[in-house]
């Protein structure tokens, strides 16, 4: 076929021309407020920061935030879950706390996971460290785990992310005293549009209507105050946002003005935190064990779980004392450890990494355009900004200006969110306007696999630029467009987030038509491409994320909503059983208490030996069936009771006739 025809349908995408409208004329950057994604259901409105290694719910009331602890008692929440033996979800603290014995059944780092897709190289990085196994489901990663004995499960991470979420969301329901329904969710500013979708849908499947998706830095700088003292200032605020926690580390550069908070740039490292610290000590630790003890605890799970958790204690420690001891008894073939660590020696086993985190301060600042001098404040995020040595290093490459102070670095993110949530249901007197911007540049391919970008990266959404483009060949009836985003001049280096073909062009000599191309990103973040020829009218559009291998799709989400609910009807039995089981325990032991105790006495010789003996049967009963139904517990302890409850009444009454009656004594002190 000759080229050139009308009928070459090959006719490779788009070709850029002198006659394309100059993107200033083009482009409509909108700055209008930002409207909810989802609408408030009236009741509260919750902020979660679900972070890669811990998360943090806070919530808005009485005019202030509440950062909310769990029924641990702790504030913030690893973002762990785990399946047991016995068949047993464990989430949080319960899931971390056992992870050495059981590494391929606890899961963890999902948000390095959410919203990619498997052949992404990240996920390739990633899957060398994560012990769990990884398996691609339809082009994503899923996590394959035994939730019960032979029943193996491929989890998304939206899944695992919603039971986080569903935590979270529980922990809040606790203390309120009632239903949530409603939540700010935070993510990194730098999160994609499949990122930022799939951790919605995270929310759907927890059973949370997400009103809205906010930056982490966003969020920390709203926890500080900042957009009102911007506004007090009547000037434009330029603020740092330094964010190194457990895993990861985020530099972002926002500027606010009159309320309004734009993220300038993004820079970071998304494998930097307080766990390489710990790593670092880790070595150092069995080198030392290596060297004095002549063994090696590299092998083994169990010394490495206790070394790792006291290395963590030894280093947080350190961030406000100058020397501790790292003490682990029996940690490996009888060696006990008790070695003083400084904090002079835990700076230089980690100088090197300490240092490596003002490179991406540096790049954050030089992408945003700004001077050291033009920063009005640096906000400290994340636990491991705790450390004395990274703040130093940060105050000194701001030449001697002090970081904010007087928020909890692992709960900034939380609060601001919180902060937000009460502005979305409309609480707070404070009125804010949240502009994010796109993580990334958004583009088509033209001729030649070229990357040619129609909304550059960090642009403020909602946002819409125009581009116009022409044929390549003579004749050409179709163009192919091939949406992209990246940051890479070929095409091939960055990821095609969908395609269409517009046909129906008027035959003409290439370079004549004029082929429209516009890109929308609306307030969601939601990417709408259209394509129209000039000469015709004719048009086509695209709306990217609902392209099918972007998210997953509503059938999925209710599918997996449905195995959540089913997860907590587990979890429900599984409790009933454990609190079944408790109450048999705790009964043989009130049995066991009553016969040998003062009571006793005034027993019938042979009703003492029957109920002893049906305490001891009990009681044996209870150790060979320790995983026996939440009924056969209480129908064992009906048993129980039957038999011990009517001896226990007529020594009661026996004894009552006597005068000095413990019970009375109870009751008195109710009245
Ligand atoms: P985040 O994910 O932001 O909560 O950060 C958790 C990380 O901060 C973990 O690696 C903790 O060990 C670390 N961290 C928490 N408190 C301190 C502290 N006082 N000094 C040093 N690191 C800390």
């Amino acid at each position: 076929m000759a080229r050139g025809t009308s009928t070459t349908a090959l006719l490779l995408g788009l070709f850029l021309v002198g006659f394309l409208v100059a993107p200033s004329a083009a482009a409509a950057d909108s700055k209008g407020d930002q409207q909810p994604a989802n609408k408030a259901s009236g009741g509260p409105v919750i902020g979660i920061d679900l972070g890669t290694t811990y998360s943090c719910v806070g919530v808005y009331r009485n005019g202030h935030v509440e950062i909310i602890a769990n029924d641990q008692g702790n504030r913030i929440t690893p973002s762990w879950v785990a399946f047991t033996d016995s068949g047993e979800r464990l989430i949080g603290e319960a899931a971390k706390n056992q992870a050495a014995s059981n590494p391929l059944r606890t899961i963890y780092d999902a948000k390095r996971l959410i919203g990619r897709q498997y052949g992404d190289a990240e996920v390739h990085k990633d899957m060398k460290h994560l012990p769990y196994k990884i398996v691609e489901k339809r082009g994503k990663p899923h996590m394959e785990v035994e939730v019960k004995d032979g029943d193996v499960r491929t989890l998304s991470p939206e899944e695992v992310s919603a039971m986080v979420l569903t935590r979270m969301k529980e922990t809040a329901e606790a203390f309120l005293g009632e239903p949530v329904k409603d939540a700010v969710i935070t993510i990194p500013a730098y999160f994609n549009d499949a990122q930022r979708q799939a951790t919605k849908d995270a929310g759907a499947i927890a059973g949370l209507n997400v009103v809205r998706l906010i930056n982490e830095p966003t969020a920390a700088a709203i926890a500080y105050g900042l957009d009102n003292k911007a506004k007090d200032a009547k000037e434009e605020r330029n603020v740092l946002v330094f964010d190194l926690g457990g895993g990861t580390f985020d530099v972002s550069v926002l500027t606010i003005d009159n309320g309004v908070f734009e993220v300038l740039a993004t820079n970071g490292d998304t494998h930097l935190g307080g766990e390489d610290f710990d790593h670092r000590l880790m070595d150092y630790l069995v080198k030392l064990v290596k060297r004095k003890h002549g063994k090696d605890v590299s092998h083994d799970a169990r010394a490495l779980g206790k070394l790792r958790r006291e290395c963590e204690r030894a280093k947080r420690a350190l961030s406000s004392q100058h020397q501790v001891r790292v003490e682990i008894e029996s940690l490996f073939d009888g060696v006990d450890l008790s070695e003083p660590l400084t904090r002079a020696r835990f700076e230089e086993l980690n100088s090197d990494l300490f240092r490596k985190t003002m490179t991406p301060v540096k790049k954050a600042m030089a992408d945003a355009g700004l001077a050291k001098g033009d920063i009005h404040e640096v906000v400290l995020v994340g636990g491991s900004t705790r450390i004395p040595k990274i703040q130093q290093f940060l105050k000194d490459y701001f030449d001697g200006k002090e970081p904010s102070k007087g928020v909890n670095p692992d709960e900034a993110v939380a609060y601001g969110a919180a902060v937000q949530g009460s502005i979305v249901r409309g609480d707070n007197a404070e009125k804010l306007v949240v502009l994010d911007v796109t993580p990334l540049t958004l583009g088509i391919e033209t001729a030649g696999g070229v990357m040619t970008p129609l909304i550059p990266r960090g642009t403020v959404i909602p946002t819409r630029k125009t581009k116009t483009f022409t044929t390549y060949q003579d004749r050409q009836t179709t163009v192919s467009v091939v949406v992209f985003e990246g940051e890479r001049s070929m095409t091939k280096d960055n990821k095609q987030l969908g395609k269409f073909d517009l046909t129906g062009i008027a035959p003409a000599p290439r370079g004549t038509p004029q082929i429209e191309v516009t890109f929308e990103v609306d307030v969601n973040g939601i990417l709408h491409v259209k394509a129209a020829d000039k000469g015709t009218g004719k048009s086509e559009k695209i709306q990217i994320t609902s392209a099918a291998d972007r998210r997953i799709t509503q059938e999925e989400i209710d599918r997996m909503v449905r195995e959540a609910e089913e997860f907590a009807e587990e979890d429900r039995k599984v409790r009933e059983r454990v609190d079944a089981r408790n109450r048999m325990e705790a009964y043989v032991y009130h049995v066991r208490t009553t016969v040998d105790g003062e009571a006793g006495q005034g027993m019938d010789g042979g009703d003492k030996e029957r109920v002893r003996e049906a305490a001891r049967e009990a009681s044996e009963w209870i150790d060979e069936n320790p995983e026996a139904d939440k009924d056969e517990y209480v129908e064992k302890l009906k048993e129980l009771e039957d038999l011990c409850n009517p001896v226990f009444a007529a020594a009661d009454s026996h004894k009552s006739g006597g005068g000095h009656d413990e019970a009375e004594e109870d009751d008195h002190d109710e009245l």
